[in-house]
């Protein structure tokens, strides 16, 4: 069993988009896909809230939440992040 397991993150092997779910996972219908793109292949990372897919393009593409950048420019100085 143990020759199964990667030591590598590259060794790590994810199940295909759109194969069957894996048995005993639970299944999320509400999932969210990122649109983004790597290496020309279309991404794949797949969440369940709005903040994952922000969070996951913010560290992947650098993206930047315009409305949220201007909301923190005004606040800026009076209190720090919350967090985020
Ligand atoms: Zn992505």
């Amino acid at each position: 069993m143990l020759e199964a397991v990667a030591h590598n993150e590259e060794d790590v092997e994810y199940p295909q988009a759109g194969e069957e779910p894996v048995e005993g996972l639970e299944v999320f219908k509400d999932g969210l896909q990122c649109m983004g793109q790597q290496d020309g292949n279309p991404c794949k990372y797949v969440c369940r809230t709005a903040f994952g897919i922000q969070k996951h393009c913010r560290l992947e593409y650098g993206w930047v939440n315009e409305r949220g950048r201007r909301g923190n420019v005004r606040r800026k100085g009076k209190q720090a992040l919350n967090g985020m």
